[in-house]
């Protein structure tokens, strides 16, 4: 099914607002001081791009199977946090938490250091709303590839928070203190990875590591990786893959998208319908951060996964058949 006529029943383009209802899709014209590649705040992106620059020290520092296995660990479970909580809750609501379960997923999030959950959610809310057209902060189809993938968050006015759009959220003064205050967990974590291999180096030499080396696997380089591999959500999920449901937008369902992502590459069936929990549909569409939060649900700690709606069911039997 490769069907680009606009989606018929817009309302499963929703995004939670304010109120915490639907707001419909709003084309304004681009004025003309927004336009691409104009304002890149170089005084704030150079640790991001020190960041990267300095996976390079794994050149220097060498490796150990278990810098390797926490970079690894750290790239899931900060992954996690960032598909199933910044994304999936903060974003779009797609199930409910406890106030302290929603600090958690805050703080997991964070950990990735793609800034605060407000800022977080914001963007991502203006990206449904205005999903490949101009006024769409990230994308690739109205600003190319490289724009949406990293030029974005670089740009001066991409920086501030627009707190109207999570006003839901702003509300809570623990998120709106981690979203002023976005480098203090990344610098926690920097830090607690500096000791660990300190601590090992000092305690279990036989490891082989020490405490610069998990800094560099630990930190530089899982955070790049993890990084890129959730911009591509924004860049390459624009733009390969499949298109199964006949969205406004461009997106498109990619395999080998959601194993990186932990299940974020079924980026059509998301644009599709924002408002479930669930970006596989089907049983072969493998969505990790689902069964992640489904088993959380089991626990107790996270509560009303909000299924496909019946009447997206309706909308798909009606395009398959
Ligand atoms: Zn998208
Ligand atoms: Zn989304």
């Amino acid at each position: 099914m490769t069907s680009a006529e606009p989606l018929a029943n817009p309302e499963l383009h929703d995004v939670p607002t304010a109120a915490g209802g639907a707001e419909p899709r709003v084309e304004l014209p681009l004025p003309p001081s927004r336009r691409v590649g104009e304002g890149i705040d170089w005084a704030r992106i150079w640790p991001f791009l020190v960041l990267q620059a300095s996976c390079l020290l794994v050149f220097v520092v060498g490796w150990s199977p278990v810098a390797v296995i926490t970079c690894v660990a750290l790239y899931l479970v900060r992954m996690f946090g960032i598909t199933a909580f910044y994304h999936r809750y903060f974003s779009h609501r797609t199930f409910r938490v406890g106030r302290g379960m929603q600090f958690v997923g805050a703080l997991l999030g964070a950990a990735a250091t793609q800034r605060g959950p407000l800022w977080w959610a914001a963007h991502h809310r203006q990206h449904h709303r205005h999903s490949d057209t101009p006024q769409d902060a990230h994308s690739p189809i109205a600003h190319g590839f490289w724009w949406a993938h990293i030029g974005w968050i670089a740009c001066r006015r991409n920086y501030a928070t627009d707190l109207d759009q999570v006003r839901d959220l702003a509300r809570f003064p623990e998120l709106r203190w981690l979203d002023r205050n976005d480098l203090v967990v990344p610098f926690a974590l920097l830090g607690g990875l500096l000791l660990f291999g300190w601590g090992l180096e000092t305690w279990a030499p036989s490891l082989g590591t020490d405490a610069l080396q998990m800094g560099v696997w630990g930190f530089s380089v899982s955070t790049t990786l993890l990084f890129h591999a959730t911009a591509s959500i924004n860049s390459l999920a624009h733009l390969i893959g499949k298109r199964v449901w006949p969205t406004k937008d461009k997106s498109r369902n990619s395999m080998a998208l959601a194993l990186l992502t932990l299940g974020e590459g079924w980026h059509n069936n998301h644009h599709w319908c924002p408002g479930t929990a669930r970006q596989g549909f089907r049983w072969w569409e493998i969505d990790l951060s689902y069964y992640a939060l489904v088993a959380l649900s089991w626990v107790g700690l996270v509560h009303d996964l909000r299924p496909i709606p019946a009447r997206a069911r309706d909308e798909a039997r009606r395009i398959r058949g």
